[in-house]
């Protein structure tokens, strides 16, 4: 059974425990690979290993830095199959969406912050003719990455490469969940001659190894990506310890459909939005509400073709849906699935467990599941799936979808569907989210600023937002 290992100052190495988790795949539930059940040792030697490189790292120039991500990016993008299969395996999504999604999104992060580093710059106030102040921004030092499994190198390297661009070393936690692709960086970042200590990955549970990250004196940043449930736990552990933290959470999107929206786009984004990567994105938006003179001509075309989705084999080219990621989130889908039916939906499309014969007999596959005629405030409506399973629920005015859209704790992302441009502008601007799509959904400029309101998040990823949080900046103030 291949044997994932830690990366901790250049070396990869077994965990100090030698104890080790099962790794199940997730279309076949059998175990395929063993992670590091490391600890808290292993985490003071990384971070050992990460101050150790910080001052030569820190002293390197950017455009020297940057050279080293490209590098990256380019080892990656010539072992895009295999990533991409590694992808696959772990997770149990469609390998055409590891290859045309994860992996070419991880190769961008690289690329994308090599440039950004090199056109970073900063503030200059002048007072009048009395003085001159500019600030400095200096690398924080050691900073902890940790990240969640749905898509796992491509957030991984969101933040990795950001964070080491500028000049930080790092120290990386995958999830537990999908540990493979993290573990292949590790391998491309010494065939590239990434410094030792500039980037540790320490492979394990969240209490074994994030959680003492996110105490631990000589990490001064924490950037976490998962559940508002985790996060809330590092919060609390972390600020009073005045780390600086930006946390990306949990989401229960809206898409709101209006009757004068182009109809084909709308119903063919609102499947991608729904179902892909089986409704484990957080940008996905779960709850659709579509205006009441085309409800049912939308939701008529979007059963069909949810119904039509081939659910299978994650390897096989014509899979539309995969497994889920594991045998925990296929119980926490499917009892979200029972809730709704107690809540008095009525289920559309799907509503059961996917058989799926021959080796993926045993796996975890749902099939996408479409739901009416529940409340906005009932649970089903509330609380996060992370699954493929979608409300439909039609609205007549826009007062009214508004406070809807408005009415969960999260507050991530939305897609608004209107033809008419003051209200697509006057309906962005009062919805209570990060982000907002008009007529499209999940399109990326990785220079804006990412991330979510309420209990979604704490800071912006993105652009100058992430070189900014990963800096500490000092003003100087010159008399004239
Ligand atoms: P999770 O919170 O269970 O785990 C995320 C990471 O935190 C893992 O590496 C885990 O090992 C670690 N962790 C767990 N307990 C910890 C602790 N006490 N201290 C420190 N680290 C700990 O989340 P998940 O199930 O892996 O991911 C799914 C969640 O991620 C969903 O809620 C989804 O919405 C969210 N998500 C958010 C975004 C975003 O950008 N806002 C993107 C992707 C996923």
């Amino acid at each position: 059974m291949q044997k994932v290992l830690n990366y901790i100052g250049g070396e990869l190495v077994p965990p100090t425990s030698q104890k080790w988790l099962d790794k199940p795949e997730p279309a076949t539930a059998e175990p395929y690979a063993l992670v590091p059940d490391s600890d808290e040792t292993d985490v003071q030697r990384a971070v050992d290993a990460a101050a150790h490189a910080f001052p030569a790292w820190s002293a390197t120039p950017a455009a020297e830095r940057a050279r080293l991500l490209r590098r990256i990016a380019d080892a990656i993008r010539a072992r895009l199959d295999a990533f991409a299969r590694a992808e696959s395996i772990d997770t149990g999504k469609p390998l055409s969406v590891a290859s045309t999604v994860d992996i070419p999104r991880s190769v961008l992060n690289f690329e994308f912050f090599a440039d950004a580093v090199t056109q970073f710059s900063s503030e200059a106030h002048a007072t009048d003719t009395v003085a001159l102040n500019y600030t400095l921004r200096s690398p924080l030092g050691v900073v902890g990455c940790i990240s969640p499994w749905n898509l796992p190198l491509y957030l991984f390297t969101w933040k990795i490469a950001p964070a080491i661009a500028i000049g930080n070393c790092v120290v990386a936690k995958p999830s537990e969940v999908t540990p493979m692709t993290a573990f292949l960086l590790a391998q491309v970042c010494r065939e590239v001659g990434l410094p030792p200590g500039v980037l540790n990955i320490v492979h394990g549970l969240g209490a074994k190894v994030g959680a003492p990250m996110s105490r631990h004196p000589g990490i001064s940043a924490i950037s976490f990506t998962g559940s508002t449930r985790t996060g809330a736990e590092i919060a609390r552990t972390a600020a009073p310890l005045f780390k600086k933290l930006s946390l990306e959470m949990g989401g229960k999107n809206p898409n709101v459909i209006f009757a004068d929206c182009d109809f084909d786009e709308a119903l063919a984004t609102t499947m991608r939005s729904s179902f892909a990567n089986q409704g484990q994105i957080c940008l996905c938006g779960p709850r659709i509400f579509v205006q009441a003179p085309i409800y049912e001509r939308f939701k008529e075309a979007l059963v069909a073709r949810t119904r039509a989705l081939k659910v299978g084999d994650p390897l096989e080219p014509g899979t539309d849906q995969g497994a889920l990621v594991s045998q925990q989130h296929f119980d926490k889908v499917m009892s979200y699935i029972e809730l709704s039916r107690q809540e008095g939906g009525r289920i559309l499309a799907g509503g059961a467990r996917a058989q799926v014969e021959g080796r993926c007999r045993n796996g975890w596959f749902v099939q996408p599941t479409l739901v009416e005629g529940l409340g906005p405030e009932c649970r089903t409506n509330q609380e996060e799936i992370f699954g493929p399973v979608a409300t439909l629920t039609p609205f007549e005015r826009e007062e009214e979808v508004l406070a809807w859209a408005n009415s969960t704790n999260y507050g991530l992302a939305a897609s608004v569907w209107t033809k008419d441009l003051s209200r697509a502008h006057r309906f962005a601007a009062r919805l209570h989210s990060g982000i907002v799509w008009i007529n499209c959904w999940m399109l990326r400029d990785l220079r804006t600023p990412f991330g979510g309101v309420k209990d979604s998040g704490v800071g912006r990823e993105g652009g100058h937002e992430v070189l900014r949080f990963f800096t500490e900046p000092k003003n100087v103030c010159v008399k004239l």
